[in-house]
């Protein structure tokens, strides 16, 4: 068994050494407008952090649908075709809303991501769990019920990271 499934979400390669990669539940939308309060947008999405960034602001988008995903009634064209071109403006598009939706947003809890990531892609920072400590379902749902009882549990968040780590099953 290939463990874990999924490779490294933000360099996209796979991580083979257990102990090199971990999951991370971080709120890393105060980093990001952290970082904006330095740079523009255009520095942030294209300088040195770039993969990092964008790697981070395309998650929040598939595990935070709810906050991003723009309802029929108030959708923005400009918003809509940047989102779906897979360029520069997209990367600054997305950047962008996940940045004034923090700054709209009065419980930052709501906003911890969930990661897999080799330990030299993601700074180690808020929760972090090695693979090798979650590297069994018996282990996956010890996890989860301990992080189930979090204040910023994100559901949609650790979802995905159990696909990534054992698989999905096409039912
Ligand atoms: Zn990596």
């Amino acid at each position: 068994m290939t463990f874990p499934k999924d490779p490294c979400y933000i360099c996209k390669n796979p991580i083979d050494t257990l102990s090199l990669g971990y999951v991370i539940g971080h709120n890393f939308a105060e980093e990001l407008v952290y970082l904006s309060k330095n740079k523009s947008l255009e520095e942030i999405v294209s300088g040195k952090d770039s993969l990092f960034v964008n790697a981070i602001t395309m998650e929040y988008f598939n595990q935070f649908r709810d906050f991003f995903t723009p309802d029929e009634d108030s959708i923005d064209f400009r918003d809509y075709i940047a989102e779906r071109e897979v360029n520069f403006r997209a990367h600054k598009a997305r950047l962008s809303r996940v940045i004034s939706v923090v700054e709209n947003n009065d419980d930052p809890n709501e906003l911890h991501l969930f990661i897999l990531a080799h330990s030299e892609c993601a700074p180690e920072q808020g929760y972090s769990i090695n693979l090798d400590r979650i590297d069994s379902p018996q282990k996956a749902i010890e996890w989860t019920l301990h992080l189930g009882e979090k204040t910023w549990f994100n559901f949609d968040g650790w979802y995905r990271i159990l696909g990534s780590l054992f698989g999905r099953t096409s039912a």
